[in-house]
């Protein structure tokens, strides 16, 4: 049900870790097709901003709705079974198996063409029976968005995926967000790269201590006042 047309509806979301307001009464909704960055310094709270959408977290106060449902709070399978789909700032690859059947494994439906395809989408078919044990660090970046994707998300969450990339690999990924975009996948992108950022998304939140500070086009957040004082610590 996207009704709506919205892929993600945020209301008051908050979580706090001992004394820590993580994530501190955050509102934000995502459309369909819309592709919204996630920014802010190091420990501003972007982690527990996604680990609460993909359902690691449960929040303290707040609702989280993917594509007009609202998943069981703290369920990953719940939030997955929305449509919410997320790859993680530190690789998490099944080593034991090759690429093809570490899409396989992922896919709702899964025939070999279609995992093929998928792998396809990434340029990495013609390697589709290397072990991921085998495979570069940025080609696994790659393999596991071709994962993601392989789930058919009605949101994508991708945490930091162009940390650790080369700049040919940067390049590949922007190309390869401009693709997903143009299938009309609404993206979260959590990414530090301002290049990045810049290129691909429609619009820009901002966090800084677990709050939003902004929120707008890119060239909108990067001349902020606020913006600019956060990152540097004012
Ligand atoms: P970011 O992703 O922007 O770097 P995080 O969401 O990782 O920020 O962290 C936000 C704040 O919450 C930080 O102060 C961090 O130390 C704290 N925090 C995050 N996760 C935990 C946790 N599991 N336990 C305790 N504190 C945490």
């Amino acid at each position: 049900n996207t009704a709506s047309g919205t892929a993600l509806k945020v209301t008051n979301l908050s979580k706090s870790f001992g004394g820590v307001k993580a994530v501190d009464n955050i509102t934000l909704n995502i459309a369909n097709g819309e592709i919204l960055g996630l920014i802010g310094p190091n420990g501003s709270g972007k982690t527990t901003f996604i680990n609460l959408i993909s359902g690691l977290y449960a929040p303290d106060h707040g609702t989280v709705e993917i594509a007009g449902t609202h998943p069981a709070p703290g369920s990953l399978m719940s939030a997955f079974a929305a449509g919410g789909a997320r790859t993680f700032q530190n690789l998490q690859p099944f080593s034991g198996l090759t690429a093809l059947e570490s899409i396989m494994v992922c896919q709702r439906n899964s025939t070999k063409a279609e995992a093929i395809g998928w792998l396809r989408t990434v340029n990495l078919d013609n390697k589709s029976r290397l072990l991921c044990s085998e495979m570069s660090y940025g080609d696994l970046r790659f393999l596991e968005i071709a994962r993601a994707l392989a789930t058919r998300p009605r949101l994508l969450m991708l945490d930091e995926p162009a940390a650790g990339m080369s700049m040919p690999d940067i390049t590949r990924l922007i190309e390869l967000v401009t693709s997903i975009k143009r299938a009309g996948i609404p993206v979260l992108l959590i990414e530090h790269h301002q290049d990045v950022v810049a290129e691909l998304c429609d619009r820009v939140a901002v966090m800084d201590g677990g709050r939003m500070i902004a929120l707008g086009t890119p060239d909108q957040v990067r001349s902020d006042p606020k913006v600019i004082e956060a990152y540097l610590g004012v």
